[in-house]
């Protein structure tokens, strides 16, 4: 069978948007894309902190825990074609945006604006999917926050290495993962010169080990339009949700505003 244009792919979804019944992708109840309760487990920012703290991994805060209904919800997004869940997760995620630029030491003078800049899909992942889904987030998350003052917008500075297969990672452990993964990601040149006070800030759906993120933050971080002339410009990360660490008791609770970025 020859497959359909993305095109058709996205109409036929608005389409059963229409003719299907509206479920929470969460916990499937009726009547919201993501309902009241769903919804407010996006609401609780925390610091990521992968079980091997990869070197370099770039201090990151998720809206929730991947865990209980968050899980089918970003799912749903990201491999089931419901598109109309960009809304509340890219909301959630402008809030873990808002939560880790808490963090930064206050700017002086006139703080610059903010980038977020999505983690690339692999070109299959997008082509298969018909989407770029991390983009989405980042757009709608972009829009919040502008809508709430803070200057933010989507910038495309990453890129993938093409021509270089990556195994999918499940199963492997965390130095598998990087080693999996190094190389991968490059920087884009942006359109226009980074302005002045810049604020970086990688954003993804999930952080599980924190590879993809110390990848990109690398990838970023030695990037000649990135560190020169500017080498203090911060480079953060927001998710949607990060995977969380078992452990018997709960870790001592630090807020987002706990940890200091040093240039
Ligand atoms: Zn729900």
């Amino acid at each position: 069978m020859r497959s359909l244009p993305a095109a058709v792919l996205v109409g036929g979804r608005a389409l059963a948007d229409l003719v299907l019944p509206r479920i929470c992708g969460g916990c499937g109840v009726p009547g919201a894309v993501l309902c009241g309760s769903c919804r407010r487990l996006l609401t609780r920012p925390r610091l990521a902190q992968p079980r091997r703290h990869p070197p370099g991994f770039p201090p990151t805060v998720a809206a929730g825990a991947y865990a209980g209904p968050v899980r089918p919800a970003v799912l749903a997004f990201k491999e089931h074609g419901r598109a109309e869940l960009a809304g509340p997760l890219g909301t959630a995620l402008a809030l873990a945006v808002a939560a880790v630029l808490d963090g930064l030491p206050e700017p002086r003078g006139r703080p610059g604006p903010v980038l977020l800049v999505p983690v690339p899909s692999s070109a299959a992942a997008v082509r298969h999917r018909g989407r770029d889904h991390v983009r989405e987030l980042a757009d709608v998350a972009s829009a919040e926050l502008r809508a709430a003052g803070v200057p933010a917008r989507t910038a495309r500075l990453l890129g993938r290495v093409s021509g270089r297969r990556v195994r999918d990672s499940a199963g492997l452990d965390v130095l598998e993962r990087r080693a999996n993964l190094a190389g991968r990601f490059r920087a884009l040149p942006p359109r226009t010169a980074l302005p002045q006070g810049s604020r970086l800030v990688l954003v993804d759906d999930v952080v599980t080990s924190g590879a993809t993120l110390t990848e990109a933050a690398r990838a970023l971080r030695a990037a000649p339009d990135v560190s020169c002339p500017r080498a203090d410009t911060p480079v953060l990360a927001a998710v949607v949700a990060a995977t969380p660490r078992r452990v018997r008791q709960p870790l001592p609770v630090t807020g987002p505003g706990a940890f200091t970025v040093r240039g």
